[in-house]
Formats: C-alpha cells, structure tokens, sequence
C-alpha cells in the first residue's frame, strides 16, 4: 500500500461523515497546525488528554500588556483535535484573556447547541460544528480549548472524560 492511500484510509476512519467543505478546512488544519513556533517564554501552559479518542495536547502561552502575544501547541491526536488546536491558535492569538475566554464560551455553547441571539462569526471553528452530531468527538473539538481554560486557572494537567 503506497503512503498516499495510507494517509488517506486513516484520515477517513478518523473523521466522522461532516459536509465536504467542512471536511476540507479540518483536514487543511490538520496536516499543517498552527501555533507550532516555540515560544521565547512560557507564561501558561496545561497539557490535556482525552482519553477516549488518544488525544494529548501541550498548550503553552505568552503574553504580552494582557494580551495572548503568542501560543505554542504540541501533541497528537485525531484530524479533529488536532485542526481545532490550530483554529484555537489563530483564533485567540492577539486577543486579551477574556475576549479568547468569550471565544471558547461561544464554541462550547456552539458544540452543546445554545442558542445565542446573534449567531457569533466563529471563522473556521464553524468547520467544528458538524462534529456535535458525534458526541464522542465533540470532546475531541473541544480538548484544546478546555486545555486552554485550564492553563488560566493554573491546572497544569487535565483529562477530559
Ligand atoms: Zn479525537
């Protein structure tokens, strides 16, 4: 079996039927994830797992005048996990603690089907949406960024069950 077709057969046992452009934007995130550069200093960091899928990120931040000046990622997991810890990475780099904390609420509330009144623009994190028809992956979409809540609160090891 030629690697291609290798890569191809696991990326396709590991994502669960989404749309295809959907599809396309996870895997896109997933074979080159963002937030990869180390960092000159480490202010947070949190290493999470999810034990269920095999899912383990490090997640470490910089700040710099209140704001998420830089955010280093490392791990493995499955396309999921491991494209939503690169949205993560572009999403909340630049922003202040509580505009990302608002950012990941706004997921979560997406991921467990809260109405909000004005639907958010989640930029590629929308990707992650048709994940919540798999609960079991939802914890997947949502293992970075619970990682992240939890390097704020000075948690440095976390398992998501
Ligand atoms: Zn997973």
């Amino acid at each position: 079996m030629g690697m291609q077709t290798l890569m191809e057969k696991m990326q396709n046992n590991s994502l669960p039927q989404l749309d295809e452009l959907y599809k396309e934007i996870i895997l896109e995130h997933y074979r080159k994830p963002h937030g990869r550069e180390p960092l000159e200093r480490v202010d947070y960091e949190a290493e999470g797992m999810n034990p269920l899928c095999g899912d383990e990120v490090k997640l470490c931040l910089q700040l710099k005048n209140k704001k998420i000046e830089k955010i280093h990622l490392d791990g493995h997991g499955c396309s999921i996990s491991v494209a939503s810890g690169s949205m993560l990475a572009d999403m909340l780099r630049g922003k202040t603690i509580s505009e990302a904390k608002e950012i990941s609420k706004l997921l979560k509330d997406m991921m467990h089907n809260k109405s909000t009144e004005v639907k958010p623009d989640l930029g590629d994190l929308e990707a992650l949406e048709g994940v919540k028809k798999f609960p079991v992956r939802i914890k997947c979409a949502l293992l970075p960024w619970t990682t992240f809540e939890e390097a704020l609160a000075g948690h440095e090891h976390i398992e998501i069950s």
